[in-house]
């Protein structure tokens, strides 16, 4: 067995574990040691299907330290006029960057790819080299860093939860881009079913479209409708300042006087920063999916959609559904986006002893959350300080959870607000989308100003109105 020492264990080499690496080699002299059983650094962007995007701007995603994108809006397609959106291609690479030029060339980070954790013994941690089979025990000065909480379940690594008859012809969305090897071999598939409700089915729908294919041959089985954030209110550059700090304002203000979970979400539709695909169905999910206002109305095309539950068998010639069944036309390609990037896991003190469990600190930026993790554990006092300084946000696993996502956001906000170094850290950190917004506006620009006073004034009504909504929301869980 191999010994090595290191100050820092981050088990996980994914977005979360880089962005906290990044941070903890800025802020200490300290050594760190990311073990990940991926062959490249990134996580799930490795396995991801090849036309994935991120939901948001690149301009914050990714590691404090390392731009990601060119900073250049997007010329054509369904996000012309907005910012970049980086591909999963351009993600991975951007990570591979992180890794060499900035984590390994400080001389103080090892990276073991290919390598699985196998847990604590005897005060040290081991972990086996796929590949080799050898096993090392690590002795960890300071702190076991778990950057595995979010692990997104991604369709090509995942296994389907219903049954797939013989014959059946399943594939997932990373297949799509190879399908012409079935038109040479004669056997392409005339007819689609996409299967799944959240952003992967609606990016596979998408893509299918802008393809070629006509919307009458696509049918989707959608378990569960839902609502999506409207992307033009993530616009961080000064030129959308209107759209991203009018809309916080608005949403607010949706905050502020909503009287039920359903009112909230409308009142959300209504003032443009939530979208629905289906104006006729009420989404009852929101997972935080990102979409653009021209991808919806690509979306509307499709008009044969499933909503019997979820899929618990597929035949050659029949879906089998919850609470019905569906035929088919034999040789139908079914697309499996059913993989849940977001399983439920119960939110855990960040700061436990020697162990840091890296979770959100403000939803949806988990490259934030993880590098301010890091920035907390070399600025932020003892344990007790630290601790107070991260109470995780949970992410929206209900409609009504939403409520609580939304107060934890405020209150993180407010704790860092009272924490002069923090908020400067927070101030000049590139993943922090909109504070260099709203700190670059010109005192004398009275229309900017009289926008940021209304976001505060709603802000400060919304807060007084959580308690009501977090009422609401308990009794929608209790029902
Ligand atoms: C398609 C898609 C698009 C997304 N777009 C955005 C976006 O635009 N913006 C945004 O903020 N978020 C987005 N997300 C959310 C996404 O979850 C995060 O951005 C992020 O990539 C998650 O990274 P992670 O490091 O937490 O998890 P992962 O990428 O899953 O990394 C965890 C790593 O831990 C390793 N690991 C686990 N257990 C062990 C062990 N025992 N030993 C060794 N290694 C282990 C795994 O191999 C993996 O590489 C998206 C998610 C998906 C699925």
């Amino acid at each position: 067995m191999r010994q090595a020492e290191t100050d820092y264990l981050i088990i996980g080499a994914g977005a979360t574990g880089l962005a906290f690496a990044d941070t903890l080699i800025a802020e200490t002299d300290a050594h760190v040691t990311l073990v990940d059983r991926h062959g490249k650094p990134g996580g799930h962007w490795n396995d991801a299907y090849p036309f994935v995007t991120l939901h948001q701007p690149s301009a914050f995603y990714g590691v404090a330290s390392m731009e990601l994108g060119s900073g250049l809006k997007d010329p054509v397609g369904l996000n012309r006029g907005m910012a970049e959106l980086a591909s999963g291609p351009e993600v991975s690479g951007y990570f591979d960057r992180v890794m060499n030029h900035r984590l390994l060339a400080s001389g103080r980070v090892s990276y073991h790819p290919l390598s699985n954790v196998l847990g604590e013994v005897d005060g040290g941690v081991e972990f086996e080299s796929l590949l080799s089979g050898d096993r090392t025990r690590l002795a960890v000065r300071r702190k076991i860093v778990d950057a595995t909480y979010f692990s997104p379940e991604v369709p090509a690594t995942h296994t389907p939860a219903f049954a797939v008859g013989a014959g059946v012809r399943l594939v997932p969305p990373n297949a799509l881009p190879g399908l012409w090897q079935l038109a040479q071999a004669g056997a392409m598939p005339r007819r689609f079913v996409v299967l799944g409700a959240g952003k992967t089915a609606m990016d596979a729908r998408i893509w299918l479209l802008q393809a070629g294919t006509p919307a009458e041959a696509i049918r989707w089985v959608v378990p569960r409708d839902s609502w999506v954030i409207n992307r033009l209110g993530t616009q961080n550059g000064p030129e959308f300042f209107e759209q991203a700090i009018g809309g916080q304002a608005d949403q607010m203000q949706a905050f502020a006087e909503a009287e039920s979970i359903d009112d909230l979400y409308l009142r959300l539709e209504a003032c443009g920063t939530m979208l629905r695909i289906d104006r006729e169905h009420r989404p009852t999910m929101f997972h935080l999916a990102t979409l653009s206002e021209a991808e919806v109305e690509v979306l509307r095309r499709i008009r044969d959609v499933i909503r019997l539950g979820r899929v618990t068998a597929i035949e050659a010639s029949a879906i089998q559904l919850q609470h019905g069944r569906v035929a088919v036309e034999p040789g139908t390609l079914f697309i499996d986006c059913t993989a849940s990037a977001v399983r439920f896991k119960p939110p855990q003190p960040v700061f436990e002893g020697r162990r840091i469990t890296v979770q959100l600190m403000r939803a949806p930026h988990i490259a934030f959350s993880a590098a301010l993790t890091a920035y907390v554990e070399v600025h932020g006092g003892d344990e007790a300080q630290q601790n107070r300084l991260c109470p995780p946000v949970p992410f929206p696993h209900t409609m009504a959870g939403y409520v609580y996502t939304m107060a934890g956001n405020m209150r993180n906000q407010q704790l860092w607000n009272q924490d002069a170094t923090l908020r400067q850290w927070i101030r000049q950190c590139r993943l922090d989308a909109f504070g260099r917004l709203v700190s670059g506006v010109d005192k004398a620009d009275a229309a900017k100003q009289a926008l940021l006073a209304r976001l505060k004034t709603q802000g400060m009504a919304a807060a007084a109105n959580l308690p009501r909504l977090m009422a609401a929301a308990a009794a929608a869980s209790a029902a």
